[in-house]
């Protein structure tokens, strides 16, 4: 096979594992084994750039970071759509739309409203050319870099196609949101999927953009080679045979009580779709009658969007309580007499922090509404204040710590307000639970009650005495026998060389979630390099942005940080870097290194070469396939040239293994 077939195939590949993920929810293969095709086209690419192609799935990773987004100006303007917020509103629409039409009866086309930010879309000659947000609806901002990084769109359809310009939704599902929600600090996490969604596009780094895992569903057939599809349904048609992603739950009604139908069905079953929804758009079916009817200066005529109501309770405050988190964050959460919505018992809801306490300003004794929209997180809405009783006093902003009575810091920029006494038992005993959780050291045994026990018990301070400990204190708690103790020890023994990702995410360093450690592992390989990198080398991970690099650098700056790994280091933790990747990449090649090197050893570069299945030699002949040259390169470097043996940097070398 050629390598122009080979990178073709690759590619087809690559766009069906896209589609499979997240078109179809049946992926075939982990994102690991993703990530190693990607790479491998990615090498490809890298080695004959004359293959380059800016749709090519490498480019979904994201480039150079963005200065600034040009404008797009929307023709026709991507107008607002009208609410009917109860059916009653919605038969006055349809009232409206037979009297426009001056008949009896007309077709709709009902479908899921996803609740995410709109996007246009151009195709030119089977490739996408633009992606542009909504912006005020005449003027958008061209985000083409980043809407290439949502895996969800094809970035080419059928050749044939010389322009397509279509709209449609950018929205995150709900099980990538918890997975984006789960590599995020406390205070960074995100509300719901479609505010994470709404941020994403604007982002100046197609980085961030692509580690979102964005979702797609395309709705509007602007036009298609000069033209418009004849009816709402016929333009579905039409996206789906392009392989354009749309969404499958529609309906076509011949009458408002087929609508109302889809609406009820829809009602109920909401809560069952891995996406948000906040409603049901009815569209007039037929494009000739869209066009009799017009639109409005506002809103097109012939559509209309229904939203369901939130799911909302009336209750009352009996506490604001307040947590303090790993990172020293003090969050106010309302407590409340329990009330069921959404079918689920809820009994109390994070108020965020101080700003959003006193905006709100709830205060104890107060009747409030809580709602639950389509995320998981019950919020509180309304204070209700003709119900609030005499005496209740606005809620204080605290000045100490609530669990060690140290003073709180606000730290400029930030709205959080922190402890930052790094000896404050909550905050201790949030790292060491976390250190020893299921993601991270996976120590079984060592949940946050034994850890509360050890800590009262002044048997640990950090993550690092936990090293420390004996059977006989262990033994020594309430509640623990010989036996529990002994397990424990064990399970604390074994985690000492446990891989090194899990270490690197149990030290809790900000914005270093599993897939950042898991990362950060693959290319530092040990604890020590990874301490002592810089943070231009990180940020040259892919998937590594400015903000994570940082984090871990300043981690690594901070003595106290550096002295706490080096004491575990001397207790023997050893964490291991099982090299995942035992790959294919030099499969039956012969490769020579010549010159000094200024990364690896003789021996280590050896050991890559054999890892990707090829064999390291002495001699540079005809049959060789690589010269790998350093430094003062001599007679080898001569006798290759002369021979037409590629010749590589330790650079290039690493690219083409993967590791650039
Ligand atoms: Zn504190």
């Amino acid at each position: 096979m050629s390598v122009k077939q080979d990178i073709e195939r690759l590619r087809k590949e690559l766009e069906r594992h896209n589609r499979l993920y997240y078109l179809d929810a049946t992926p075939e293969i982990s994102d690991f084994e993703f990530d190693q095709l990607l790479r491998r086209l990615d090498e490809l690419e890298k080695a004959h750039p004359q293959y380059d192609d800016p749709n090519s799935p490498t480019k979904r990773v994201g480039g150079a970071p963005i200065d600034s987004f040009p404008t797009v100006v929307h023709e026709p303007p991507m107008l607002s759509i009208e609410n009917a917020y109860t059916l009653d509103e919605l038969r006055e629409w349809h009232e409206r739309v037979l009297r426009g039409l001056g008949r009896e009866t007309v077709e709709y086309e009902a479908e899921l409203k996803i609740d995410g930010v709109s996007i246009s879309l151009l195709y030119e000659n089977g490739a996408l050319a633009c992606g542009a947000t909504r912006g005020d609806g005449v003027r958008g901002d061209d985000v083409t870099p980043n809407v290439r990084t949502v895996r969800a769109l094809p970035l080419k359809i059928d050749r044939k196609v010389k322009r397509l310009e279509v709209r449609g939704e950018i929205y995150i599902s709900k099980r990538d949101f918890a997975l984006l929600n789960q590599d995020l600090d406390e205070e960074e996490q995100l509300a719901n999927p479609r505010n994470a969604a709404a941020g994403s596009l604007r982002q100046k780094d197609p980085k961030l953009v692509a580690a979102r895992r964005l979702s797609a569903y395309l709705y509007h057939v602007v036009s298609v080679d000069g033209r418009q599809p004849e009816s709402q349904w016929d333009a579905y048609a039409l996206l789906e045979r392009l392989g354009v992603p749309t969404n499958p739950q529609r309906a076509l009604c011949a009458t408002l009580d087929d609508v109302v139908a889809f609406i009820e069905t829809w009602r109920e079953r909401r809560h069952e779709l891995d996406f948000d929804i906040d409603g049901i758009v009815v569209k007039v079916n037929r494009r000739e009658e869209q066009l009799e009817l017009g639109a409005t200066s506002k809103a097109p005529r012939w559509i209309v969007a229904f939203k369901y109501p939130p799911e909302a309770a009336q209750t009352i405050v009996r506490a604001i309580n307040l947590y303090v988190g790993r990172t020293g964050t003090v969050t106010p959460v309302a407590e409340f007499d329990p009330v069921r919505i959404g079918g689920t018992k809820v009994v109390n809801a994070s108020l965020h922090n101080f700003d959003e306490l006193a905006r709100k300003d709830v205060r104890i004794g107060d009747s409030i509404v809580v709602e639950k929209g389509g995320d998981i997180i019950p919020k509180v809405v309304d204070v209700l204040l003709d119900k609030r009783p005499d005496g209740a006093e606005p809620f204080a902003v605290p000045e100490h710590c609530p669990v060690c009575g140290e003073p709180l810091h606000r730290f400029e920029g930030e709205v959080a307000i922190r402890c930052i006494n790094q000896g404050c038992p909550a905050i201790v005993l949030q790292s060491i639970t976390h250190f020893a959780s299921r993601k991270a050291m996976d120590i079984e045994g060592l949940g946050w009650q034994t850890v509360q026990a050890l800590l009262d018990a002044k048997l640990v301070s950090d993550y690092a005495s936990v090293y420390e400990l004996t059977v006989e204190q262990v033994a020594a708690l309430e509640r623990k026998g010989e036996k529990s103790a002994s397990k424990l020890i064990e399970n604390i023994e074994h985690s000492k060389t446990n891989e090194l990702s899990r270490l690197i995410f149990g030290l809790g360093i900000r914005f270093v979630g599993e897939r950042a450690a898991k990362l950060l592992a693959e290319h530092s390989r040990s604890l020590d390099a990874l301490m002592n990198a810089t943070a231009e080398e990180l940020v040259g991970i892919r998937e590594i942005g400015p903000k994570v690099a940082e984090a871990v650098t300043f981690h690594f700056s901070v003595p106290a940080n550096r002295e706490r790994i080096e004491r575990m280091q001397r207790l023997g933790v050893a964490p291991v870097h099982v090299a995942t990747a035992t790959g294919d990449r030099l499969a039956g090649k012969s490769v020579v290194v010549t010159g000094t090197l200024t990364r690896f050893s003789r021996d280590e570069i050896h050991k890559l070469i054999e890892r990707e299945g090829g064999k390291p030699a002495s001699a540079v002949s005809s049959k060789t396939s690589y010269l790998v040259a350093g430094e003062s390169a001599g007679s080898k470097l001569e006798k290759a040239r002369s021979l037409n043996v590629p010749v590589l940097t330790e650079d290039e070398f690493l690219a083409l293994i993967g590791e650039g």
